[in-house]
C-alpha cells in the first residue's frame, strides 16, 4: 500500500529555501523543480520534473503507433542500454516541446 505523505510531510525550509519533497522519487527538492499546477495548494505538481517528465515518456512508450515509442524502439534496437532509455526518451520529449514551443511548430514526427 502506498503511503501519501501530509502537506507538512512534503514541504519544509532547508536554509530559509521553500523545499517541497517529490511523491515519486521522495527526495527533497527546491520549489522551481516542480512543474506550477494552480489547483494545487501549494501550486505545485506533486512530482519533481524529472519524475514528470520519466513519468511522460513512460506512457508515451506504452502506447501503439507513437512517434516517441517508436524512437524509443529504434534506440533499443542501436543497443541503447536499457537503464537509460525512459530517460532518454524523456529527455527528446522536452527538448522537443520545448522547441516546438519556441519555433511555434506542429509536432512533425521527422525531426526525432
Ligand atoms: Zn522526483
Amino acid at each position: 500500500m502506498k503511503k501519501y505523505l501530509r502537506y507538512d510531510e512534503r514541504h519544509r525550509f532547508a536554509k530559509e529555501v521553500k523545499q517541497k519533497r517529490c511523491g515519486k522519487c521522495r527526495k527533497w527538492k527546491v520549489e522551481s523543480d516542480f512543474y506550477k499546477k494552480h489547483r494545487h495548494k501549494d501550486g505545485l505538481a506533486a512530482w519533481c520534473k524529472e519524475c514528470a517528465n520519466i513519468g511522460a515518456a513512460a506512457s508515451a512508450i506504452k502506447h501503439k503507433d507513437n512517434a516517441f515509442k517508436n524512437y524509443y524502439e529504434r534506440m533499443l534496437s542501436n543497443g541503447i542500454n536499457p537503464a537509460n532509455d525512459k530517460h532518454s526518451v524523456a529527455r527528446k520529449m522536452v527538448s522537443t516541446m520545448s522547441a516546438m514551443r519556441k519555433t511555434d511548430s506542429k509536432f512533425d514526427e521527422k525531426i526525432l
